[in-house]
């Protein structure tokens, strides 16, 4: 029987540029294959350990009873408690979760610090609720899947539309669960109720200190470089403030409410006041408005995408001017992107590695919570950039030594010190 006569989609390609669990898995199998995992090892290590799905019905302030899901995945725990944000968006689905906890445990393994991997998230709008409805999904949420958090289990963090508030809620109800305040079961938490110094900007601080690494090693620096970025929430406006701040031009910037343009430079401290008072850039005039795809593809020499996953595609990609990518987002490109980014001689610093600094730092929050003895932000922000230039030069070193492209270089440390991690504990089976 011959072919139906449709034109069917590459599978392969399909699920690359879609899906984000197996675009995540494309990349770990090639380090795989070059670190010469075992079968076995790989088996596990492809596997997310834990998945819990909730429902979570809350009273609406109309009285009327609204139900909505909840994920968690803890992908693997063999080097520490899991750690890992939570998201509360319509996006959120299984294979999201899954993929951004199996980012978390190469991150967290490849600035070297004790944990595991995990995220969670619930499917909702937070746009369209009051805060006493985010407060009830947060607090069911977290009674849901509360056997499974702990200081030494699973210990939750901010993630794109959670903050210092909702993690409040989340260490409240836990500490009343267990009779006693367990002020380390989150981190990003308010610095008031057991919070580090310097967390809430550590991501986009992340992301500047090794923008700063990459620009040195191309031979360049701040001044004089033109930086476009997308997203300019919690990673993207600390990111560009702290860059500008560094001597860069901040051309073009954009939120979910619009895109802003200027090739002289756009200036930042206003846009923190805009959108501090108004809670998005759309309505600021002193800018061109561009759309949202040029803000990936303007004359730059960074590109910052600090807003979602899966902005670089195939498509976009051959049209990007920039030298360097630092991904402040979690998977912002697929992994047909990076094959061209990279035959293009872009210098891409990936994900796991850009913007560590929230985990890194959060790490601190825990340690600091657990010994009950507080830093100043010097030494918070000192720790950060040791971490962070270390963790650059071993992928820097990695990706030489075995003649690959940046990310694949950063899976190979990380994913080869969890392996390690499995080998010496064995297998209890
Ligand atoms: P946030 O909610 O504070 O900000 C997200 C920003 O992106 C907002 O300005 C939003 O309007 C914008 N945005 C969303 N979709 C967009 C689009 N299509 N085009 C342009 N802008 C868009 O979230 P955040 O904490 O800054 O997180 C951003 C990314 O960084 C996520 O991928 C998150 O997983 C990742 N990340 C965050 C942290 C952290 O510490 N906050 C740490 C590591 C990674």
């Amino acid at each position: 029987m011959s072919e139906p006569a449709i034109i069917r989609p590459d599978k392969q390609t399909f699920l690359a540029e879609e899906n984000p669990f197996e675009a995540m898995m494309e990349r770990f199998d090639h380090a795989a294959k070059l670190l010469n995992l075992d079968r076995g090892l790989y088996k596990v290590l492809r596997n997310p350990e834990k998945q819990i799905i909730v429902s979570i019905p809350i009273l609406r302030d109309s009285g009327e009873v609204e139900v909505f899901t909840g994920y968690r995945v803890l992908y693997n725990t063999s080097r520490g408690p899991a750690k890992g944000g939570i998201r509360f968006d319509l996006n959120v689905t299984l294979e999201e979760v899954k993929a951004l906890a199996a980012w978390m445990t190469w991150k967290c393994a490849l600035v070297n610090i004790p944990f595991g991997g995990s995220k969670g998230g619930v499917v909702c709008d937070p746009s369209t609720m009051s805060m006493g409805e985010l407060e009830k999904v947060t607090r069911r949420y977290t009674s849901s899947i509360i056997e499974i958090l702990g200081p030494d289990s699973d210990v939750p963090a901010p993630d794109v539309n959670t903050n210092e508030r909702v993690m409040a809620w989340i260490m409240d109800t836990y500490s009343m669960h267990k009779r006693h305040t367990v002020t380390a079961v989150v981190t990003g938490k308010p610095v008031e109720m057991g919070g580090s110094l310097g967390r809430r900007e550590a991501t986009g601080r992340g992301c500047m200190i090794v923008t700063r690494e990459a620009l040195a090693k191309l031979g360049m620096s701040f001044k004089g470089t033109r930086i476009a970025v997308q997203g300019f929430g919690n990673v993207g406006s600390v990111a560009a403030d702290l860059m500008a701040q560094a001597g860069a031009t901040i051309v073009a910037v954009s939120d979910k409410s619009t895109a802003l343009y200027n090739p002289k430079g756009l200036d930042v401290q206003e846009l923190l006041k805009w959108v501090k008072e108004r809670r998005q850039l759309g309505g600021y005039t002193k800018a061109e408005t561009i759309s949202h795809e040029q803000v990936l593809t303007v004359d730059c020499e960074v590109l910052i995408p600090a807003a979602t996953e899966n902005v670089i595609t195939r498509k976009n990609a051959p049209h990007i001017k920039a030298k360097i990518i630092c991904e402040g987002a979690n998977g912002p490109t697929s992994a047909a992107a990076d094959k061209i980014l990279e035959d293009k001689g872009v210098f891409v610093i990936p994900d796991i590695l850009a913007n560590a600094g929230g985990v890194t730092v959060s790490y601190f929050e825990w340690v600091q919570d657990r010994g009950g003895y507080f830093w100043d932000e010097d030494t918070v922000n000192r720790r950060l950039e040791a971490i962070l230039v270390r963790s650059f030069g071993e992928v820097m070193a990695m990706a030489e030594k075995h003649k690959v492209a940046n990310r694949i270089a950063s899976y190979i440390v990380a994913v080869d010190r969890v392996a390690g991690m499995h080998r010496l504990r064995g297998m209890y089976a």
